[in-house]
């Protein structure tokens, strides 16, 4: 019992450190993939203003031949105005060229208010893929700053399932199983000392018929409040928390 109770031991603290290389290693990686997903959006921020700005151009450009054309109608009617003698014909040809200026000037303003907007749009591009840029750079020197740790972290993971899997050939099936149930109901922890007199994993009273239990070392003993199994350390050293081997 006592070598089955060690190993059980040796199993909660190597699944003890694999958490902690896990929750950093994916603390990593959510930082990284966090500024990814600000790259996208920022991304596709810039996609949407290059397609307003191309809107906007293609509708300067229809609004600047609109513009063209009908300077070209006054000018061939001024052309035309020389040779008319009647004034009734003269008159009416003056009221069309003035109408035709009227809407050459409402077109000219509605040209600047476009290349005003034009002019926005590429400073707010501008601005954009500067922003692009940064994340970009950040990115980047994230991922390389992390590589290490990274590497590191999985190779921490890697040597703990190893030793995880050398440990469990030498337990009972039954009793890896009863672990693993424990240790998914209980935050992790399936095997815990008693201290002062209690469960260290709920502060239940172990009462004092089950410590004399768990100093034999005959049986397997489990908190009767969290079902975590239960280990006698001499008090002095009850102190630590387990380590792994
Ligand atoms: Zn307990």
């Amino acid at each position: 019992m006592r070598e089955k109770i060690e190993n059980l031991v040796r199993l909660q603290g190597i699944d003890n450190e694999a958490r902690g290389a896990r929750l950093e290693r994916d603390g990593l990686r959510d930082r990284i993939q966090r500024l990814k997903d600000l790259l996208v959006v920022a991304r596709r921020g810039l996609d949407d203003k290059a397609e307003k700005l191309g809107e906007a151009s293609r509708f300067h450009r229809e609004k600047d031949d609109e513009l063209k054309a009908d300077q070209e109608k006054v000018n061939r009617a001024r052309g035309k105005l020389q040779a008319v003698t009647k004034n009734k014909e003269y008159m009416a040809m003056q009221k069309e060229i003035e109408a035709l200026r009227r809407s050459n000037g409402t077109r000219e303003e509605e040209i600047l208010k476009l290349l005003t907007a034009i002019e926005e749009f590429k400073l707010s591009i501008a601005a954009e893929q500067e922003k692009i840029a940064t994340l970009e750079g950040d990115v980047a020197n994230e991922e390389a700053r992390n590589a290490t740790r990274l590497a590191e972290l999985d190779a921490r993971i890697d040597v703990r399932s190893k030793e995880r899997e050398g440990i469990q050939a030498q337990l009972p099936r039954d009793l890896t199983e009863r672990y693993a149930k424990i240790a998914k109901a209980r935050d992790g922890l399936a095997i815990t000392p008693v201290r002062k007199g209690a469960c260290s994993g709920c502060n239940f009273m172990v009462p004092p018929q089950q410590v004399l239990k768990l100093q034999k070392l005959e049986t397997l003993e489990s908190c009767r409040s969290c079902s975590r199994f239960l280990y006698w350390v001499e008090p002095e050293k009850a102190v630590a928390a387990p380590e792994a081997a």
